[in-house]
This record gives C-alpha cells, structure tokens and sequence, in this order.
C-alpha cells in the first residue's frame, strides 16, 4: 500500500481552479423517463435515433465495463480512443514548459508526440536489451517537476510486458503518476494492474476497444484511476467526447464478450503457428517474445524485406528507427489466410 501520496501536488494551478463547463444534460441527468419533455439542449426534436446529445458520463458502457473487469463505476473515464485520454492526463497534471515525463523507447509514439504538443520535456531511458525497464536509471532521471511515467507493458513494438516486480518497483519508488498503457492486455498471459488499483493512489491504466475489442474505428479508450483522479480528469474532458453512435456500438460489443474471448483464442493460436513458420526463414535473425497480437522480428535488411513485402500487396511496420530496433519488422496476427500468404511471400523472397 502506497501512502503519503497527494494528487493535490500534481495538479496544474489553472486546473485546481477550473469549474468545469456544465452542459444541459448535465445539469438534469434523469434522462430516461420518458415522459419528460426535453426543451433544454436546442437539439432538433424529431426522433432519428441521434437528434438527442450523448450521455457525457457513458452509463451504459461504464455499467458494463464495471462488470466485465471488475472495477468500481466510479473508478472509469473514457475517452475518444486512449489517445485522448493520455493527452488529458498531459493537460491535467503537466505545466507547459516547465514540467516533464518519462518513457522508455522503444514504446507507442503517441507518448512523445503529446508530450511535443503539450510543450512538455519528454526525458527518455532506453529499455534495456531484453526490453525490460532500468528502474535504478528511471529514478536517476527523476526531479521534483517529473510528473508522469508511462509503461507500456505489454509493449509496443517489442510485444513483451515488463516484469511485475520492476513495475512494482516503480509505483512505489516514483511519487508522480505512472500510466500503464494495457492497450495488448487481452492477448497477455500476465494479469492486468487493475486488480492492484486500490493499493497505489498514483497508478492510472488505459486500455482500449480498439485491438482485442475490434473495435478500432469507434474510437473508444478507457481510463481506470482512483476517483480523486478520474474526478480531475472528468473536470476537463469535452462534455460529449464519446458520442452516441460509438456508445451504441461500444454497448453492443460489450454484451457478447464471449465473442471477443473466442476471437481472442483464434488470434492467439494464430499468433503461436505464425512464430512456429518464421522459425524457417532464413533471413529472420531473431523472433522477439509477445504477449500481443504483433510479433517484433529482426531481419537481416528491414527496409529491403519491408518493400519486398509491399510489392507483394503485404503492408507491416517497419520499426527499424526505432531505438534498439535496427532492421526490425513489426507484423499484426490477421486471419489464417492472411497469415498463411504473408508466410507465403517470406518463403518466396528468401
Ligand atoms: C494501439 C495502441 C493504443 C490504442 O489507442 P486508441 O487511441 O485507443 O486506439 C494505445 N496504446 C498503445 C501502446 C497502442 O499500441
């Protein structure tokens, strides 16, 4: 159990201060009796399924996200796609110009290009070879305006997650917040940080719809916190940030889980057959350990593999500018015909 530990001290002055803007069906939030006349939001009246705002909180989803994961109502805000909710975690806690963040890279670029925008310092320690953190060289980094450590774990591009102790570690020994971006958990084989949520006051995870959900293009990211954080967030999200149709969809989706666990199960023995086939092409050096729904390779020449492919029809990543990722390629798991053709054209271009 972390104590000692005070959001009031990260939380930008101009924040602390805002009363949040309060929008009409915020301020009558009995929405659903039906016999309410509505004359308060200068919305069109005749019914077509979207005349109507959203609900800014999300009742429905958050309900049913509750029950899936476990997690308090109370403890959840949600975003357009987990982009928007890391850039409201910059804008609640991080001061332009003055305070700065830690990410280890090779990780999700998202992190350093809403810490460029945000006009806050994006200070980086290399994981190490196996792509694990350095926890001693993180706290090193560390100074009284460090306001937020990202772990992406499992990570990506290297699809690995971190060890549990490092982690622990560093919610422990660092007093800003630490966002675990869990966007690959469901394809993980470690346990997600949730159930650990109410011991560490400084602990945020993001996950998101949008890769074991299938649900990438309704753009639907989750936030899980304690209410003191996800009140402060809450204070600074646009009022209708998810809109209805994405809630609908998102609503739909989460009443067939077992549907999502049965895609999860193919795409994993998909993933596991995909590794066993790449152990035969020549020119793969070295196939990283995933917990994902990726698979990080070393080539012998990524750029050149990386345009064989192309011409072949076959988009990947090429992550090979990345830090510790010289001539790697990144491959997403996609359908058994899918991957049987990209398997296919590795055989053909040896
Ligand atoms: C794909 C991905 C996300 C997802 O972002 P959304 O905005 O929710 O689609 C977040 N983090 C990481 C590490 C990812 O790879």
């Amino acid at each position: 159990m972390k104590t000692n530990f005070n959001i009031n001290n990260l939380v930008r002055e101009n924040i602390k201060s805002l009363k949040p803007y309060s929008s009409a069906r915020d301020e009558y939030k009995d929405a659903t009796s039906d016999d309410m006349i509505f004359l308060d939001a200068n919305e069109n009246p005749f019914e077509n399924g979207v005349n109507r705002y959203p609900d800014p909180q999300q009742n429905a989803v958050k309900d049913l996200l509750s029950k899936i994961k476990k997690v308090d109502k109370k403890n959840i805000l949600l975003g357009n796609g987990s982009d928007e909710v890391l850039d409201l975690i910059f804008r609640a806690f991080c001061e332009p110009n003055k305070d700065n963040v830690i990410t280890l890279p090779p990780t999700y670029g998202m992190y350093d290009v809403l810490a460029k925008i945000n006009a806050i310092e994006n200070r980086t320690v290399l994981l190490t070879e196996n792509f694990q953190p350095k926890v001693e060289e993180i706290l090193d980094k560390v100074d009284v305006n460090s306001m937020v450590l990202f772990l992406c774990s499992p990570n990506n591009p290297s699809g690995n997650s971190f060890s549990r102790k490092s982690v622990e570690k560093l919610l422990n020994r660092f007093n800003g917040l630490v966002v675990i971006d869990e966007a690959y958990i469901d394809f993980s084989e470690e346990k997600s940080w949730l159930e650990r949520l109410e011991e560490f006051p400084n602990l945020i995870i993001t996950q998101t719809l949008s890769k074991a959900y299938g649900l990438a293009g309704i753009r639907l990211g989750v936030c899980y916190a304690s209410q003191e954080i996800i009140n402060i967030l809450n204070k600074i999200k646009p009022p209708y940030n998810v809109n209805e149709l994405t809630q609908q969809r998102a609503v739909d989706r989460l009443q067939k889980v077992e549907e999502v666990q049965e895609e999860i199960i193919k795409i994993k023995g998909e993933r596991n057959q995909l590794l066993e086939k790449l152990k035969q092409i020549n020119f793969i050096n070295t196939i990283y350990p995933t917990d994902c729904n990726f698979v990080l390779v070393k080539v012998d020449d990524a750029t050149k593999r990386y345009n064989q492919l192309i011409e072949q029809g076959i988009v990947i990543r090429n992550r090979t500018t990345q830090p510790l990722c010289e001539n790697c390629l990144r491959f997403t798991i996609g359908t058994q015909i899918e991957n049987k053709r990209l398997i296919s054209v590795l055989t053909a271009i040896q």
